[in-house]
């Protein structure tokens, strides 16, 4: 343990951000590392309270309490706290493949469960996540691991998202040959398109992909499984395949009105703005421009906040956010106790955006759409509204209702769906002809094998829209398995 007091001597300190107005202006990360000095004293705060919750990673009552992938957090903001860097850094990547993409944009539920945040604020342990393996980098310690010797075994990883680089790595450092099949253009699956820059710059990932790349992990991209190669194909082809394609497959608004020009899904609006990013700084015109517009979000979740932050950065004329719950507490409810998630209040880094732009937070609480009405051309032109109440009926069950006479109608010239997903997509899943749940692929936590043999699932795939640190446990912990189903037996962790 670093300095025993050092929870009470020192205050925590959250990673700098760059001024909301002036980020508006590029599509550069927003956040700063904080400078080895403070991460020094952000370490020392951590109290090694002997029973890590922090690194426990479960789930209570449907939210991640801990570190899904396990890090061994205590022992690198100890390391940290002593400025032994290096040695950090191999502790982290212990547990984690990816901690540049997890220290960026993970929820951190390690810090809803630290023991320090009972009573004052958690440990920053994000921030230093992320300033070891930064620092990794920038020293030139993260070189290429190519594996002494080979297995001769073929893997076939379908879906580049953190599940499928996750599975990946542990696999070819295994020393078996993996080749990951992406059906866009670019590997990353939702880091890539879905994140936008400013929260994760997509240098940071083609670093990481260069770096799989130069270890022996084929790559090939712009290949749709089920569609430019067969299911049959890619099963005859290798000794066994992992499903990691994801739950994109985007939930809809039912609804008159629904059928207008200018209303499109979240994500084919984030997706276009980074691929027209990064493809050519926009000059190519391929994305949804939101310049001069009213734009309204429907769905109060994270892919609406990125929504609004892109928006923003097109110079939209107003932005709001519908959502349908009420405004979260400043502290934790009685019925969300640590080490619990906590669901209380946060201003996200597009609320901040939204503010400094237009003066006021875009988020409208307690809000249902009633209908979409469009001009003679068929564009949507406005949306009516209606505020609800959240209640229980007799039954103690939770209910909305309409709270009469606030209906209002709202100008809207571009609306984005972002109201969540429904699984992974079927084409693929049904020609390997994988058992389902609902949507998902069907395969046990912890095992990851599914219905046909030699075929594993993991991701969200498996699990259904989740977080990418989650993404790389369960990436992980399949590589494993599918280590054990090749070999007999497996010593990957
Ligand atoms: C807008 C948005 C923002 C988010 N922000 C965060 C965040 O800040 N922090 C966080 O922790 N989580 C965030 N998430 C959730 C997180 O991104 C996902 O949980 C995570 O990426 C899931 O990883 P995955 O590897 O299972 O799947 P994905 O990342 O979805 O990757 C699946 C990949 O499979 C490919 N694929 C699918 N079918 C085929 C096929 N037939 N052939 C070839 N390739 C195929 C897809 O193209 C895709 O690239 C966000 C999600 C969204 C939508
Ligand atoms: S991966 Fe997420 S939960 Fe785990 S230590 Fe990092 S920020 Fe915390």
């Amino acid at each position: 343990m670093g300095k025993a007091t050092g929870f009470i001597e020192y205050a925590r300190e959250e990673a700098q951000e760059r001024d909301p107005l002036a980020r508006l202006q590029d599509w550069k990360e927003f956040s700063v590392r904080l400078s080895d000095e403070s991460l020094k004293v952000q370490g020392a705060r951590c109290m090694d309270c002997g029973t890590p919750f922090c690194q426990m990673g479960t789930e209570i009552r449907g939210l991640t309490s801990g570190c899904p992938v396990h890090n061994l957090i205590p022992e690198w903001n100890d390391l940290v706290y002593r400025g032994r860097w290096k040695e950090a850094l191999d502790r982290l990547l212990k547990t984690n493949n990816f901690p540049e993409f997890t220290g960026r944009v993970c929820p951190a539920p390690c810090e809803g469960s630290c023991t320090v945040s009972i009573a004052d604020p958690a440990v920053g342990i994000k921030n230093i996540e992320r300033a070891i393996i930064d620092k990794g980098f920038e020293e030139g310690w993260m070189t290429p691991r190519i594996p002494k010797s080979r297995t001769g075994k073929k893997i076939a990883i379908v879906g580049s998202g953190p599940a499928g680089l996750a599975a990946a790595d542990q696999l070819n450092q295994a020393g078996h040959s993996v080749t990951v099949f992406e059906r866009a253009d670019r590997i990353g699956g939702l880091l890539m398109y879905g994140i936008p820059s400013m929260k994760l710059e997509k240098e940071v990932i083609e670093r990481r992909v260069k770096l799989l790349a130069e270890e022996g992990i084929q790559f090939v991209t712009n290949t749709e499984i089920g569609k430019d190669i067969t299911a049959e194909q890619l099963k005859a082809d290798f000794d066994s395949v992992i499903l990691c394609t994801g739950a994109q497959k985007q939930r809809d608004l039912v609804m008159e009105g629904r059928e207008f020009e200018g209303i499109h899904f979240a994500m084919d609006y984030l997706t276009l703005a980074t691929k027209s990013l990064l493809d050519s700084n926009f000059a190519d015109g391929q994305f949804i421009d939101a310049e001069g517009k009213d734009v309204i979000v429907i769905g109060g979740g994270d892919t609406g906040a990125d929504c609004v932050a892109t928006a923003l950065r097109q110079n939209c004329r107003s932005v709001v956010q519908f959502g349908k719950h009420p405004e979260l507490p400043e502290d934790r409810a009685y019925d969300n106790p640590w080490p619990e998630y906590p669901l209380t209040f946060t201003v996200e880094y597009a609320y901040e955006e939204a503010e400094a732009k237009f003066g006021s937070d875009p988020r409208i609480y307690c809000i249902q759409t009633k209908k979409i009405v469009g001009d003679e051309q068929g564009r949507v032109k406005e949306l009516h509204t209606i505020q609800m109440e959240k209640t229980k009926d007799e039954n103690g069950k939770v209910v909305f209702k309409e709270i009469p006479g606030t209906e209002k109608v709202w100008p809207a010239q571009l609306v984005f769906i972002a109201i969540g997903f429904e699984g992974t997509e079927q084409k693929v899943v049904d020609q390997f002809a994988v058992e389902k749940n609902g949507n998902k692929v069907k395969a046990a936590y912890g095992k990851y094998t599914t219905s046909v043999d030699g075929v594993f699932a993991a991701g969200d795939a498996r699990r259904g829209q989740s977080l990418i640190v989650w993404a790389i446990h369960e990436g992980r912990e399949a590589a494993r398995e599918v280590d054990r189903y090749l070999m007999g037996a497996s010593n990957l962790p």
